[in-house]
């Protein structure tokens, strides 16, 4: 098969790296990629909001299956334009990915179907915001309905910084995205996150992740993009996943067929397992970011034919194989990130690095250059690594990191120190 993966991320880097190990894959393409996905596939620069263009690419190249990683491009239509073009493509259509573009269409579709998640009311005024604020108390969550590339959420610990948010959101700060605002509940326990494999009437398990939102060490500083991430969650056990499937991811499935949108491709669901059980924070209609960094080595099965067939409606009697061994992942980023942060600076010492036991590298902002590996973006790296546990594991990934010459980047030196923990005191 000819493959075209659109992204340019580390998700994107863990998939090719997967992809290109399979038998089936002839010709694996990557638009735009990054210099580490370059080693995998070869790299073209479609831009993807134009998806005439892609529709053209994949013509012409005779494209049989499009993987699209992030989310923008899904929430645009691109499966729709690719699939009405008759180029089939891995991933939900705009009307399913609406599961992830609006947070209050999710939490609607939860109440109607009994789904676990915090009780919630949908607000397009600040008023009525304000009041609902006021007779609830804190803490509690404000969120911006629409996509807000991870700033969308305000856990405030104050009613003052609630009512700050709503009129941050409804102020514009966030354009269009928090025209309308979802006030919910705060939730009480251990985060966790679950992926499931969907075909529009199906849904098997993937895995089991938790990541490192924070910049910093001890879980502080800024809210970024995802710091480093591990495999399983070991707040997971075979009965919370089977729990989380029959409350939480079928009944998803049943609804999202029953209004005539079923969802086909990777469900993320963000959740909180609280003292009374799981509930859904949020899903993305897509694979995590760093997540999949640490789901694709843990993957022992063939992941193109897991996509086609999810593709093509027939995951009923698939069969996807785990190793049961741990992984992690260590993000490195500019310094600066999330906030302001130089690009063009030199890294060294990757080979050495990849050259650890049980060691990957998979790229995010990246580039080559004369030769040389630059940084390109504010998550630039992921080292992942997989062990017998996960403190071997996290000892990989450091012991690569310290083979790395980046004086500009930096990296949280605590990746998985809650799975460690659990590990040491058992
Ligand atoms: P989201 O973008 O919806 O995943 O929210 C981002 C983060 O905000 C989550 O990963 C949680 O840490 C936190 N969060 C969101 N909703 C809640 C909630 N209802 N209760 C507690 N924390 C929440």
């Amino acid at each position: 098969m000819n493959i075209l993966l659109l992204g340019s991320g580390g998700r994107e880097h863990a998939l090719a790296w997967k992809m290109a190990d399979s038998p089936l894959t002839e010709r694996l393409y990557c638009a735009p990629g990054n210099a580490g996905i370059a080693q995998q596939a070869q790299c073209v620069s479609l831009d993807l909001t134009d998806h005439t263009a892609i529709v053209a690419f994949c013509r012409e190249h005779r494209i049989d299956l499009v993987v699209v990683g992030p989310e923008a491009p899904l929430c645009a239509g691109i499966v729709d334009d690719l699939e009405s073009a008759g180029v089939k493509a891995f991933g939900p259509s705009r009307a399913a990915a609406q599961l992830e573009r609006s947070k209050g269409f999710t939490k609607d579709l939860c109440r109607a179907n009994g789904i676990p998640t915090a009780a919630y009311e949908r607000f397009k005024h600040a008023p009525a915001a304000k009041a609902y604020i006021r007779s609830h108390g804190a803490p509690i969550v404000v969120k911006a309905d629409g996509l807000a590339a991870g700033k969308g959420v305000i856990v405030a610990q104050s009613e003052a910084e609630a009512e700050a948010a709503v009129d941050m959101m409804f102020g514009g700060g966030l354009g269009e995205a928090g025209g309308e605002v979802v006030i919910e509940e705060f939730l009480d326990g251990e985060e966790a996150s679950f992926f499931a494999l969907c075909d529009g009437e199906t849904a098997i398990p993937l895995a089991t992740a938790q990541d490192h939102k924070r910049a910093f060490d001890g879980d502080k500083g800024p809210n970024t993009g995802g710091m480093g991430a591990y495999s399983p969650a070991p707040n997971i056990d075979a009965e919370m996943s089977d729990r989380i499937m029959n409350d939480i991811i079928a009944p998803t499935m049943r609804a999202t067929k029953a209004i005539g949108t079923p969802y086909k491709g990777v469900l993320y669901a963000g959740l909180m397992i609280t003292r009374h059980g799981p509930k859904l924070i949020e899903y993305n209609a897509r694979f995590g970011d760093p997540e999949t960094q640490v789901l694709m080595p843990r993957l022992m099965s063939d992941l193109v034919p897991a996509l086609l067939a999810s593709r093509d409606g027939v995951l009923k009697s698939f069969d996807l194989r785990w190793y049961e061994t741990p992984a992690l992942t260590v993000v490195m980023a500019a310094r600066g990130y999330p906030g302001h942060y130089a690009r063009g600076t030199v890294i060294e010492g990757l080979d050495e690095a990849a050259a650890v036991e049980g060691v990957q590298i998979f790229h995010a902002g990246t580039k080559a250059e004369g030769g040389r590996i630059l940084a390109n973006g504010g998550r630039v790296l992921n080292v992942s690594a997989t062990g017998k546990t996960v403190r071997k594991a996290q000892a990989r990934a450091y012991a690569a990191i310290a083979r790395i010459r980046w004086p500009e980047g930096f990296y949280r030196r605590d990746i998985g120190w809650r799975a460690v923990e659990r590990e040491t005191s058992a």
